[in-house]
C-alpha cells in the first residue's frame, strides 16, 4: 500500500490532449497502476473539459494540472497587463480544476517559463507573491491549492531552489499554496537534494520524478535514493509524479523551451510501466530505511 499517489504527466501517454488522447492515456493511466494523471490547463467549459472529467469519474484517477506561464503571462513583469494576463489564466485554470475534480494546479505557476536574461528583483517578487495570493484565495474555495515548481536557472529566474520557495510560501502565508520539487532540477541547482527536501518538510505539496536526460527512470545520471530518502524522511504524503519529454510526443512550444531534440524513448507506455514500478519500489525502500534509522 503506497502512502503517496503515484502520479503521471499527460504527455508521457499521449502526443495531444483531444478526446482520442484523453480516453487513451486515462486508460492506460489507471491500467498500469497510477492513480494520478497530471492534465494540461483546458478552457473552462470546453467539451473537450467535460469529456476529461467525465473519462477521470469513470476511472477513479486523482488529477493535477500543470503549466508554466508564458512570457505574455508573466505576473513578476513590471507590465500590468501581462499580470492581468497571467492572472487570468491562472484564474480560468482554478475555474477548470473545480470542473474536472483537479486538486492542485503546479508548475511554474509564479513567473514566465522561459529563460531570463536577467536576475529576478524585488518588485518582480511581489508582483507574482500578490497574484499568487489572490489565485490561491480562489482556489481554497474550491479545494484547489497552488504548487510553485522550483525549476532550474534557464527556465525561470525566481525560484531555482527549495529554500527560495519555501521563503516564497511563507511570504504568501496561505496554507493552500505549495513547493513543488522535481528531482532533474535539484539535480542541478541543490546543495544537498535530501535536506532541501527534508527542510522542504511540510510545504513540500507536489514531487516529480525526472532522469537527468528525461527518459527511463535509471537511465541517466540522477542517484535516486537521496531524494525518496528525504521524501520519507520529510513525511510527505502527497503526489509523487513521473515527469519524462521525447521528441517523439513533445511539440512547440514545450519542445524548444526545455531543448528536446533528441528521442530517448518512443513508447510512451513502456515507460509509463516502467516508471510506475520504478517509484513504487524507491519509496518502498525508503520508507524501509528511514522506519530503520
Ligand atoms: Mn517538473
Amino acid at each position: 500500500m503506497n502512502d503517496n499517489l503515484i502520479g503521471i504527466h499527460w504527455i508521457t501517454l499521449t502526443s495531444t490532449w483531444d478526446e482520442e488522447g484523453c480516453r487513451k492515456a486515462i486508460a492506460e493511466a489507471k491500467r498500469i497502476g497510477y492513480s494520478l494523471i497530471e492534465l494540461p490547463p483546458l478552457e473552462p467549459g470546453a467539451a473537450i473539459t467535460r469529456f476529461t472529467r467525465d473519462r477521470l469519474a469513470e476511472a477513479g484517477l486523482a488529477s493535477t494540472v500543470g503549466l508554466g506561464l508564458s512570457e505574455e503571462q508573466d505576473i513578476t513583469s513590471p507590465d500590468p497587463e501581462k499580470r492581468a494576463a497571467g492572472e487570468a489564466f491562472l484564474s480560468a485554470t482554478v475555474d477548470m480544476c473545480a470542473e474536472v475534480g483537479a486538486t492542485m494546479i503546479s508548475g511554474i505557476t509564479y513567473s514566465a517559463f522561459r529563460k531570463y536574461m536577467e536576475p529576478s528583483t524585488a518588485e518582480g517578487r511581489n508582483h507574482s507573491i500578490e497574484v499568487i495570493r489572490r489565485v490561491a484565495e480562489k482556489g481554497a474555495k474550491a479545494g484547489v491549492s497552488i504548487c510553485l515548481e522550483v525549476v532550474n536557472r534557464y527556465e525561470t529566474n525566481l525560484l531555482n531552489t527549495a529554500a527560495q520557495a519555501t521563503a516564497f510560501c511563507r511570504d504568501v502565508g496561505l496554507p493552500n499554496v505549495k513547493v513543488h520539487l522535481d528531482t532533474y532540477h535539484m539535480n542541478i541547482e541543490e546543495t544537498d537534494v535530501y535536506q532541501a527536501i527534508v527542510d522542504c518538510g511540510p510545504h513540500l505539496g507536489f514531487f516529480h520524478v525526472g532522469e537527468t536526460n528525461r527518459g527511463y527512470l535509471g537511465a541517466g545520471n540522477i542517484d535516486f535514493n537521496p531524494y525518496f530518502r528525504g521524501l520519507a524522511k520529510a513525511g510527505y504524503k502527497g503526489p509523487v509524479s513521473f515527469e519524462s519529454f521525447s521528441s517523439s510526443t513533445v511539440s512547440q512550444p514545450l519542445l524548444g523551451i526545455l531543448g528536446i531534440w533528441r528521442d530517448v524513448w518512443e513508447d510512451g507506455i513502456d515507460l509509463a510501466e516502467h516508471s510506475f514500478d520504478f517509484i513504487q519500489a524507491h519509496l518502498k525502500a525508503a520508507r524501509e530505511v528511514v522506519a530503520r534509522s
